[in-house]
């Protein structure tokens, strides 16, 4: 693979610069579409030094889809490595173009990356134009007839019904494009990865194919989607999250797919696109809950520390439990980047009412371990299960490992997947007593309210 835009001594005209970001596609895309209005367009994608603490796992896709959407632009994307301040000013300048184009993000991360790229344009005497943003419908738009947020969800999911989005736009030219410089090889990171990684590199990386697989489902899946998207075995959910994340396919496009199915299984499905957007809104409003519990159940101090603590967590990760369903989880997410949706819930509150760590801890580890990391989802899907999230789980609701296998997986052909050694005397006893956690976690609670 080769994605080296060659640098040109005279850079063709662009009429403006297009600061791609979570969002390299060419379909339902205003951001580039308003940028290629006045004329020919340089895109430039920021290798930002921050990437250094993505998994190989994440870069290798990331590389993939850069490299995939470079081709589909003739080879034109501009990748430079820089923080993005630095990449879109040295494109604007390279151009000597006024306007930048770019969809708005909403996470602190994001709004802190645009707010630089914004100053560093304008003490320059150009501009940051926004349109667009990876939601249907942006956070902070959707609010009660008094102006605040939404804190429960289902309130929340019928006033985004109500608002309503765009239709989808058309496909943006790919040949608008004009050479700009770039510097970052994707070879050396598109192949990191692949001896141990099993299943990412077959995962779709071309817009194209993303956006057949997405309609595939929406033609053909989605009927079945309420009955069997919670069976881990069963390939019943969409598996849209990794191209959401990287942005290679806009919700507005799915949810213009999925209106056109009246069942009752294509409501379901839009109301899980709803919790991405809940969650978008929640971070946006409190952007401290990346870190922060939004309701502290417990003082800071229940959690377990030390030493037992460390090696209850090496085992959770490395799915040595001795409880199947976490185990196999904890297998897939090592093996392949990936985790069906049910099985992320149990081996979360696992962790946090099992073994008494903080949801941080797993958070954190999920972030180096996902494939379809986003940040808004992880932490307050972690904040759900642990029941510290805005409309969260309630903390005393506990999950119980083996009921959960028997109910999502009673014929063990999941776990049987992910641990071959589960009927052996090689697979662990459980760890702890998952009825006595239980009720250690209840006592903590009843202990820390008093
Ligand atoms: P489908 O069931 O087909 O759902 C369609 C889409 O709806 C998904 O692609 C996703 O965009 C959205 N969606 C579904 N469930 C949720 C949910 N609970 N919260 C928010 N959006 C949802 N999702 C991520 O995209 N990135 C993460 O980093 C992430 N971390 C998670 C951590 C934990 C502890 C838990 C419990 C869930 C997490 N999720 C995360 C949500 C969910 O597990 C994944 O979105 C889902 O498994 C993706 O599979 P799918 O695309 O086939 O889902």
């Amino acid at each position: 693979m080769t994605a080296d835009a060659a640098s040109s001594s005279a850079p063709a005209p662009a009429s403006a610069v297009w600061w791609v970001r979570r969002d390299a596609r060419l379909s339902d895309n205003p951001a580039v579409l308003h940028a290629q209005e006045g004329g020919p367009v340089a895109a430039v994608f920021a290798w930002v030094p921050a990437l250094h603490f993505w998994s190989g796992r994440r870069v290798a896709h990331l590389a993939r889809v850069l490299w995939s959407f470079n081709q589909d632009i003739d080879g034109k994307l501009g990748i430079r490595k820089a923080t993005a301040a630095d990449a879109v000013l040295a494109a604007a300048r390279e151009h000597n173009a006024r306007t930048v184009w770019a969809a708005r993000e909403f996470s602190p991360a994001g709004v802190a990356e645009q707010d630089q790229v914004r100053e560093a344009l304008e003490a320059d005497g150009r501009e940051l134009r926004f349109e667009g943003s990876p939601y249907a419908v942006d956070p902070g738009s959707v609010t009660k007839g008094d102006g605040t947020e939404y804190k429960v969800f289902t309130p929340f999911r019928n006033a985004w019904r109500d608002h309503g989005w765009d239709a989808p736009h058309p496909k943006a030219d790919p040949s608008a494009f004009v050479t700009t410089a770039s510097d970052v090889s994707l070879d050396l990171y598109a192949a990191h990865g692949d001896s141990t990684d099993l299943v990412s590199p077959q995962r779709e990386f071309r817009e194209e194919r993303v956006l057949a697989d997405a309609r595939h489902f929406a033609e053909a899946r989605l009927d079945d989607y309420d009955s069997t998207r919670d069976l881990p075995a069963a390939n019943g959910a969409s598996n849209l999250s990794v191209p959401l994340a990287y942005g290679q396919i806009h919700p507005r496009t799915i949810l213009d797919w999925t209106a056109r199915d009246a069942t009752a299984s294509a409501r379901v499905f839009e109301s899980e696109i709803a919790w991405r957007e809940f969650h978008a809104d929640v971070l946006w409003h409190y952007p401290a809950a990346r870190r922060e519990s939004l309701k502290p159940v417990l003082a800071d101090d229940a959690w377990n520390t030390g030493k037992e603590a460390d090696a209850a967590f090496v085992a959770w990760r490395e799915g040595l439990t001795g409880y199947p369903l976490v185990d196999a989880g904890m297998r897939e997410l090592r093996a392949t980047g990936t985790m069906h949706n049910r099985v992320r819930m149990v081996v979360a509150s696992f962790l946090v009412k099992d073994l008494h760590l903080p949801w941080q801890r797993g958070a954190d580890y999920f972030r180096r371990a996902l494939l379809d990391y986003d940040h808004a989802q992880n932490q307050l899907n972690w904040q759900w299960v642990a029941g510290t999230g805005r409309d969260a789980s309630p903390f005393f609701r506990v999950f119980n490992p083996s009921t959960q296998l028997e109910k999502f997986d009673p014929d063990r052909e999941y776990v049987r997947r992910w641990i071959p050694d589960l009927d052996t005397p090689a697979y662990p006893t459980p760890m702890v007593d998952h009825a006595v956690e239980r009720l250690a976690t209840l006592d903590t609670l009843r202990v820390s309210r008093e």
